[in-house]
């Protein structure tokens, strides 16, 4: 895993996914060296770097031109521009031109995440994976429905990391979330 403060960060650019979080989307997709991932709303591409370093490819989308130029620094930092793709565009729009995708982690989608999950059911292979983050309620419930509608068994779990910061008079726990992981396997 790469640590969170080794990451290029700008303050224009939501992220980097903080690392525990980053863990349980990796475990969460089953990740293996023949899957091709998409990141719709990569960030700083937090997420990106740890799946280009597990997955076959891939791909990286994001609304705003500065995240995708954080994406690319990061990918440079860490030696990991082989297997990926930027794109600057919509998630919605880029997606439609993408096939053959083992997982699709929606990271960000502004108020598009129901048609971008429409778009990416019919490009996800047998027993392809969805993952979406959540910081909004509305995003949750909004992301659990379009799941059942289209005819999944989405799994919804509520993160909450904390880490102790370590003072001479004691350690004081720290919150870095909450975070919703919602997750669901094509049949
Ligand atoms: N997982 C990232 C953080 C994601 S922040 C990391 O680890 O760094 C959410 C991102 O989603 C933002 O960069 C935002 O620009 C992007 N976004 C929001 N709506 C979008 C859309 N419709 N299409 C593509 N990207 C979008």
């Amino acid at each position: 895993m790469i640590e969170d403060q080794d990451f290029i960060k700008t303050c224009d650019v939501p992220g980097p996914t903080k690392e525990a979080i980053r863990a349980i989307i990796l475990y969460k997709s089953d990740v293996k060296d023949t899957d091709n991932v998409v990141d719709i709303g990569c960030g700083t591409g937090g997420i990106t770097c740890e799946f280009a370093q597990r997955a076959k490819s891939v791909t990286s989308i994001d609304i705003n031109p500065q995240a995708i130029e954080i994406t690319k620094k990061n990918l440079k930092k860490f030696g990991l521009e082989n297997n990926t793709t930027l794109i600057q565009d919509d998630g919605e729009n880029a997606v439609k031109n993408i096939d053959n995708i083992d997982i699709a982690i929606i990271g960000g989608s502004g108020k598009k995440l129901e048609n971008i999950l429409e778009i990416v059911n019919t490009k996800l292979n047998p027993k392809g994976r969805i993952i979406i983050t959540a910081i909004l309620v509305d995003t949750k419930v909004e992301a659990v429905n379009k799941l059942k509608e289209l005819n999944y068994n989405p799994k919804i779990m509520e993160v909450n990391i904390s880490k102790g910061r370590v003072l001479d008079r004691g350690i004081m726990m720290m919150s870095e979330n909450p975070i919703a992981i919602i997750t669901a396997k094509k049949r």
